[in-house]
């Protein structure tokens, strides 16, 4: 089948006016949010409304031997969602409906193009959340599932592969698939679901989520410890994980990027000057509870064992000023962006890790001669980087030492952006060889064409 009769097959699936082709392709539909996204190419853009039609496009895809993109929101941060090779962009932007919040089980179930938003609104007086917690709340459930996308929530409630029960699914040949259920255990064959969370569109086409919900705990506050140095931010980490409080979020923030992210929020937190001055690094940490006393008891055990481990004062933020905080520093990413970061990226270490992770790079910056500021979800090892080193050659050979740094102190390249075509040459240098031909093989199971998402991650179409 030539270009011009998919694009007939694909118009006569989903109707004339959801086929976007040429000039009429909005230039949105073709970039994510990394820094260094590659040139795309794209033969269409095509907004299915149902699983029926993406099996159809995908057949119809796979029996013309074009390439197919899924798309959710576009907020991935390494390019993954990029099309190349002239692929059918699949846009998940007009699937998204909440198609039930079983309130006896504890799940929802959703199409694809959901937003974190939208189902968090949706759950908004059922008692119930879903508790993962990426930065970026436009982005999509099929995204996040794509990505196992993970954010600040993760040192108590996981990452999204935590909660995710069941998916249907297209494959590359357009042949559907149900995985899962709506239970929390299944001995049960191969676990094809987890091996799809995470697999970033290489595998599958998602086109149904089923997620199991937590309880929405009613009482909420924010404690911010300003401390001298980041070692000892990093060695309080493992000790507050061990109180018994069991922390929503843990955060760690160094003051460059503090003063950034309070600065383009117009937040003041009221930390005297001297408190200020003298702190090169916070920790935020937010607790939840059942109830107000509950939550006061443990808030003052928490703010006792952050001054026993160096605080220079423990801030309890009013209710707004905690949200506030909390938001401020899910923009951290626009905030580097606009002050020129080259990089955002996000090694993951075992958390007791995170000191000797964070002293490692301040050495390597140092050789290089490289400004680099931090932040990250401290309670999972998860650290988030802002590069700025504007030549190319001296910022991949940066780049890769930071990433072996990483993986030396036992971690990995990514703990939740994903490896897309950002990471992709650092990835394939730095994984054991038997891994990636293994990897290959899987793919190759999957995606005999080597049509899903081609190009990304180390899969390739050898058998
Ligand atoms: C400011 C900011 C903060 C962020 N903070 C975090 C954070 O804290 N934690 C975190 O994990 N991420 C974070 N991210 C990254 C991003 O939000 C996540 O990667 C998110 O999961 C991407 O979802 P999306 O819908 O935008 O996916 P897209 O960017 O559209 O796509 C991402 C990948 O998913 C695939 N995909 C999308 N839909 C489907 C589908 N239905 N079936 C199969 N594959 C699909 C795509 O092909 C691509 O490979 C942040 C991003 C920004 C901009």
């Amino acid at each position: 089948m030539d270009e011009a009769n998919l694009i007939a097959a694909l118009r006569s699936i989903v109707g004339e006016g959801s086929v976007d082709v040429g000039a009429s392709i909005n230039p949105d539909d073709l970039h994510d949010e990394s820094l260094h996204p590659p040139v795309p190419v794209a033969t269409c853009v095509v907004r299915p409304t149902s699983h029926e039609q993406v099996a159809a496009i995908a057949a119809a895809c796979s029996s013309a031997g074009v390439p197919m993109v899924a798309r959710g929101s576009g907020t991935g941060l390494s390019g993954a969602a990029v099309p190349l090779d002239g692929a059918v962009v699949i846009s998940f932007s007009s699937m998204r409906r909440i198609l039930e919040i079983d309130l006896a089980n504890h799940v929802a179930v959703v199409e694809p193009g959901v937003t974190l938003a939208e189902l968090d609104e949706a759950l908004r007086g059922t008692g119930l959340r879903y508790p993962v917690h990426p930065g970026e709340r436009s982005g999509s459930l099929g995204g996040n599932v794509a990505t196992n996308a993970g954010g600040m929530r993760a040192v108590r409630d996981g990452v999204t592969r935590h909660h995710v029960l069941g998916l249907r699914v297209v494959l590359a040949d357009g042949t559907s698939l149900d995985l899962g259920g709506r239970f929390v255990k299944s001995s049960t064959g191969y676990d094809l679901v987890q091996l799809l969370v995470g697999s970033e569109g290489t595998l599958a086409l998602v086109t149904q989520v089923t997620v199991k919900l937590s309880v929405r705990l009613p009482e909420q506050v924010t404690l911010l410890a300003p401390f001298a140095t980041l070692d000892e931010v990093s060695a309080a980490i493992p000790e507050l994980v061990v109180t018994g409080v069991d922390p929503a979020i843990l955060e760690y923030i160094d003051f460059l990027t503090m003063a950034g992210i309070t600065s383009a929020a117009g937040l003041d937190l009221a930390i005297p000057p001297s408190v200020a001055d003298a702190a090169l690094a916070y920790l935020v940490v937010v607790l939840e509870s059942t109830s107000a006393e509950r939550l006061d008891e443990d808030a003052a055990a928490v703010a006792e064992h952050l001054s026993r481990l160096g605080a220079i004062d423990v801030y309890s933020l009013r209710e707004r000023t905690g949200v506030d905080l909390i938001a401020a520093r899910e923009r951290a990413f626009y905030v580097a962006k606009a002050n020129g970061a080259t990089d955002i990226i996000d090694v993951v270490v075992p958390r007791a890790q995170v000191a000797p992770y964070l002293a490692r790079v301040a050495e390597i910056a140092a050789r290089h001669q490289t400004f680099i500021t931090g932040c990250g979800h401290a309670g999972d090892g998860n650290v988030h980087l802002s590069v700025f080193e504007a030549d190319e050659a001296a910022r991949r050979a940066l780049l890769l030492e930071l990433f072996e740094a990483g993986i030396e102190l036992g971690g990995a390249i990514s703990g939740e952006h994903g490896i897309g075509v950002a990471k992709l040459d650092a990835y394939r240098a730095l994984t054991d060889p038997a891994r990636l031909a293994l990897e290959e093989r899987l793919k190759f199971a999957f995606d005999p064409q080597g049509l899903l998402n081609p190009g990304r991650s180390s899969r390739g179409t050898t058998p």
